[in-house]
């Protein structure tokens, strides 16, 4: 597999001591490209960025795909013949593959002592850990996330359950790294539910194995907080975030380890996750939201004027009708430049599937344009205004929605 390799950047800023955000830079052993971190993945599904062909993903995108585990099961059969996942899909760019999928819902009970399960909307796939490694060797991603337990819903959670995820968790990532065929690269997650006891002792269980393979690890990624789905883009990062402190405080020594976490991350948890030192941001909110035909509409850099329509917008109200404007005034994407919301709303009216390509390819854009300018303003030391900036915009917007 080709390696993959993070660092961190030192910001020349005078950040607060409280606030984490932090730079990096991710390397590759076969592609000659650099991807700048805070960034978000372009998050995939059944084998396809949804509603857009290759050819009209924006290029402001940082394409490092996010392909979850469990739409890859199926094609095991054909990827026998094929090499990897990236030949057979015709992908140049890295691939991750983290085992789920931040837009499906876990339900609970789907592991036992020698297998997981990863969920799909067609349902539960159940992987012991000899058909979870055989996936990856298949696959062949640049960087995948280890097999775990993780089943730890908030509510539901007993004393037993968590033992039994420490166990079964550690288990399976033992045998990963064991294996010496799909040992490079690997991303560790880090279970306990949102019990920081149970968190603490699974960090102290495994941290030999972290130090044992530095060279092989990317990251980590905190799990077992949440059961995934649509529910997570309201998630309180603030109550995470003692938690989260003191994983990273165990791990300072370790300064190229990278961290990312699972969610629908709406930019204002976005901003809270940047202020915890993530690094790495599952970008399958874009696919959320333009189901639901959802506009980004917050303003994400000094060049935007400001508009009415607040932070989003659901594009399929009447009041659209005869909008002249584009989706968003002073959008330089595809979209923005040709349309107006008019048409966008009369192809939601007819049922024209076009309409959800160019609704992605706007959101796709404003996305990962904010995560553009998240990186300029760390670069430039204007961080705290910038965040001040974006969490303003979506304070009020929630205060419209209760
Ligand atoms: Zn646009």
């Amino acid at each position: 597999m080709a390696t993959m390799s993070f660092k961190t950047i030192s910001l020349s800023s005078s950040i607060t001591t409280t606030n984490a955000a932090r730079l990096g830079e991710l390397t590759f052993s076969t592609i000659p490209k650099i991807i700048e971190t805070p960034a978000a993945m372009l998050y995939v599904r059944s084998g396809v960025v949804p509603d857009v062909t290759y050819d009209l993903i924006p290029d402001n995108v940082t394409r490092l795909f996010e392909i979850p585990l469990g739409s890859l099961v199926d094609s095991m059969k054909n990827l026998e013949h094929t090499g990897s996942y990236g030949s057979f899909a015709r992908i140049t760019d890295p691939i991750y593959c983290p085992f789920h999928d931040s837009l499906v819902e876990l339900r609970p009970g789907g592991s036992g002592n020698l297998y997981s399960s990863v969920w799909t909307k067609a349902g539960r796939q159940e992987l012991n850990i000899e058909r979870f490694k055989k996936l990856i060797k298949l696959v062949q991603p640049s960087v995948y996330e280890s097999m775990f337990d993780g089943d730890t819903p908030i509510d539901k959670t007993t004393e037993k359950r968590l033992v039994k995820d420490r166990e079964r968790s550690r288990r399976f990532l033992e045998s990963s790294l064991g294996d010496k065929t799909i040992l490079s690269n690997a991303i560790i997650p880090l279970v306990g539910g949102q019990d920081k006891r149970h968190r603490q002792i699974y960090l102290n269980d495994i941290l030999s194995h972290i130090s044992n393979n530095e060279n092989n690890i990317l990251g980590v990624s905190f799990e077992g907080f949440h059961s995934y789905g649509p529910s997570t883009e309201n998630a309180d990062l603030n109550s995470l975030k003692p938690i989260i402190e003191e994983t990273k405080t165990k791990l300072i020594d370790y300064k190229n380890i990278l961290f990312t976490m699972p969610l629908l991350w709406r930019p204002d948890n976005v901003i809270h996750g940047i202020d915890l030192g993530l690094d790495l941001f599952s970008g399958a909110y874009v696919a959320h939201i333009s189901d639901r035909l959802i506009i980004l509409s917050f303003l994400y850099n000094d060049k935007m004027s400001s508009n009415t329509l607040g932070a989003e917008y659901n594009i399929n109200s009447k009041q659209y009708a005869n909008g002249k404007q584009s989706l968003v005034v002073d959008c330089g994407c595809y979209t923005c430049k040709n349309y107006t919301q008019a048409y966008v709303y009369h192809l939601i009216q007819t049922k024209e599937l076009l309409s959800r390509t160019l609704i992605t390819i706007h959101n796709l854009y404003h996305y990962h344009g904010f995560f553009q300018q998240i990186r300029e303003n760390l670069k430039a030391n204007t961080w705290n205004d910038y965040r001040i900036m974006i969490l303003k915009q979506y304070a009020i917007e929630q205060e419209k929605k209760e």
